[in-house]
């Protein structure tokens, strides 16, 4: 369980989170929505610890994230995130790029490495990559390389954000196919998407962000159908 109370941060002078509670449940699917600026990715970069927290908590599964004496790196092999752009290692292949962390972080064999990186390079549709150079895969391909890469760390929890918005059109489906398997195998996810149709039908609960609130929780069907605040519904006018 991720839980989130009343988190407040400032970049500065400037209150980027203004008291934000989410909690989300194991095979929960959050996605999250909302205008550039709004504090969606730095909520991510709080969760897995990449950003401090002026107050409030999060707690991953009970274990305070920004609480003294916290392992942020066992924390985060518990909490793979996935951003817009991964520069993965242009001299390693594909199965090089995913086995590093597992290798180095978790110290597994390269035998076992491989294993894991094998399965989910295959899961993300990349099984006849392995021997690659990433500079050689589309757009697509590379994202889904990124969240292999994720996934080869066992993480009980993944942070997307934005995956698709960096990707051609015609290369955006292949990366959402990725995540809505994931989805339907369970996995608890929170999603920064600007894919309204993607968190319709992926998505437990949508959130929508303004300025530094979450304005409107709700599942999808009702959020996107009986939106309850006017920002939310310039909001989607918007995105239509
Ligand atoms: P987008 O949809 O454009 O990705 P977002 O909702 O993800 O937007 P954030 O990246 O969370 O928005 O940024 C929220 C605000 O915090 C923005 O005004 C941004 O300029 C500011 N900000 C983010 N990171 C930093 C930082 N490291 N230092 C200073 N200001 C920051
Ligand atoms: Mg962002």
């Amino acid at each position: 369980m991720i839980e989130i109370q009343n988190v407040r941060k400032s970049f500065g002078a400037l209150e980027v989170l203004k008291g934000i509670d989410l909690t989300v449940q194991r095979g929960e699917v959050v996605s999250v929505i909302g205008g550039s600026g709004s504090g969606k990715s730095t909520l991510l970069t709080c969760i897995n610890g990449l950003e401090p927290i002026d107050s409030g908590r999060i707690a991953i599964d009970g274990t305070e994230v920004h609480a003294k004496g916290t392992d942020l790196n066992k924390l985060r092999r518990k909490v793979g995130i996935v951003f817009q752009q991964w520069n993965a290692f242009p001299h390693l292949t594909v199965m090089e790029n995913v086995t590093l962390a597992p290798r180095k972080v978790l110290g597994l064999a390269r035998a076992e490495a491989e294993a894991i990186a094998e399965r989910q390079l295959a899961h993300v549709g990349l099984g006849d990559k392995l021997k690659v150079y990433p500079g050689r895969l589309s757009g697509g391909q590379q994202q889904r390389m990124a969240i292999a890469r994720a996934l080869a760390m066992s993480p009980d929890y993944m942070l997307f954000d934005e995956v698709t918005s960096a990707l051609d059109p015609q290369l955006v489906g292949e990366v959402l196919d990725t995540l809505r398997l994931l989805a339907h195998e369970g996995m608890t996810m929170i999603c920064v998407t600007h894919e309204m149709k993607f968190a319709r039908e992926v998505s437990d609960r949508v959130a929508f962000f303004h300025q530094g609130v979450m304005a409107e929780i709700a599942p999808p069907g009702q959020l996107f159908d009986a939106p309850q605040s006017p920002e939310l519904r310039k909001f989607l006018a918007a995105t239509h």
